[in-house]
């Protein structure tokens, strides 16, 4: 069967086409700017690669035309759309109601819709996706992965705030967890690496890129991930400001005279390792920045750090010990110095990385020396794999 993964944003689509006889990846690619002047669609497939310009005014348009790309005579990779055996949905939010991914339906649809009030950023582009494929590929099974799907199994004593217990009757305010195809995938491969069954394992996995959280995985079943109620919570991360003394919220609201809206934006988007550095978002540009003498850019790095050692070390007293920590996405995959920074000191753990191994860059490997008790594991996500995977045991039990 080959199966399509879509994974949509606000202005941008991610996809990709797996034949799942193999699992290889026949063609991927990203459009951005959708709604936005200047759309892009940039598709690889086989070693090559084209981009086309397009304006695209919404994410249907955007589909139509990935869809005609894939299928077209010029840069296809397969003959028609009967070609497509179903179609895989990354969904940000499932709420409570989803702990697997599942067959989408109306009434699937409507719990989706219900969701986005928790996710009023990520939900709708993806109902957006949803909708769109559904429009041009009505016979076509569709399928909706989420991220929070896999942080089911966090116990309430992790995922209930210290807040009256009406407002999660009420609101279902809770903590929720996110990146979770990705902490799932993750795990799923370092039990491999380790020789261990999945069951019997403790791991510690941090998914580090512009969003990032770090999770607890006892025996294969997630029991904490450091993101909450929104992909807010959590580590310092590129533009989010993670965990804060709530009073501040209220504070800066004041002061700046900041509305909701306004101050959700401020601590999403303005603040992170950007509002610290001021240098970028972006991890690279603050290492260089660093690099350079840039002292905030210095503080944003160590901030980073630091919030992720601190989280290992509740993690590591949550699970009663650490079998192996996993670095994953686009940071934890890439920087041998951010590695390298968040383990200095945790060799009351049993860890100890090799100098020469952590400057492997995207490649699964053990970066540790070879008696640590405590293994140190880099492992590129798959987060489409985990969504085609699911897509097809879904649909091929149909
Ligand atoms: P997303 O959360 O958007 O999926 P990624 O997992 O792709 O993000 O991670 C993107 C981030 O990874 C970039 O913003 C950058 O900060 C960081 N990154 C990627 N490559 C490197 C590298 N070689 N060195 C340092 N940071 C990197």
């Amino acid at each position: 069967m080959k199966v399509l993964v879509i994974n949509c944003g606000s202005s941008s689509l991610k996809y990709q086409l797996l034949d799942m006889a193999n699992t290889s990846v026949l063609a991927q690619g990203l459009v951005e700017r959708i709604a936005i002047t200047g759309s892009q669609l940039t598709h690889k497939y086989g070693n090559a690669k084209i981009v086309i310009n397009q304006e695209l005014a919404n994410h249907a348009e955007a589909i139509k035309l990935v869809l005609g790309t894939l299928t077209g005579p010029q840069y296809g990779v397969i003959a028609n759309l009967q070609e497509i055996g179903a179609v895989g949905h990354r969904v940000v939010h499932g709420g409570e109601k989803f702990a697997a991914s599942v067959l989408i339906d109306a009434v699937v649809m409507q719990a989706i819709r219900a969701c986005v009030e928790l996710a009023p950023l990520h939900n709708p582009p993806n109902i957006t996706g949803i909708e769109a494929c559904q429009q041009l590929m009505p016979a076509v099974p569709q399928v909706a992965v989420f991220d929070t799907a896999f942080h089911q199994t966090m116990p309430p004593k992790a995922y209930m705030y210290g807040l009256p217990y009406a407002l999660y009757e009420r609101y279902k305010v809770r903590k929720y967890g996110f990146h979770g195809t990705s902490h799932k995938y993750v795990s799923n491969q370092a039990a491999a690496m380790l020789g261990k069954p999945l069951a019997q394992t403790k791991l510690i996995t941090c998914h580090l890129g512009n969003g990032s959280s770090v999770s607890a995985v006892l025996g294969g079943k997630s029991i904490e991930n450091s993101m909450g109620f929104t992909p807010l919570e959590g580590l310092l991360m590129g533009t989010r400001s993670g965990d804060l003394d709530p009073a501040v919220v209220t504070f800066i609201m004041d002061k700046e005279k900041l509305s909701a809206d306004e101050v959700n934006d401020y601590l999403n988007k303005k603040s992170g390792v950007l509002g610290v550095s001021g240098v970028s978002s972006d991890f690279r540009d603050i290492e260089q920045a660093a690099a350079n003498g840039n002292a905030r850019a210095h503080l944003a790095l160590e901030m980073f750090a630091y919030d992720v050692k601190k989280y290992i070390g509740a993690y590591a007293a949550v699970l009663n010990g650490v079998d192996a920590i996993v670095f994953t996405a686009g940071l934890g995959e890439n920087s041998g110095a951010m590695r390298q920074a968040i383990v200095d000191g945790l060799d009351y753990l049993g860890v100890a990385i090799d100098q020469a191994k952590n400057n492997v860059r995207g490649q699964q490997v053990d970066i540790s020396q070879p008696d640590a008790s405590c293994r140190v594991l880099v492992i590129p996500t798959n987060e489409e794999l985990m969504i085609a995977q699911d897509t097809a045991t879904i649909v091929g039990n149909l």
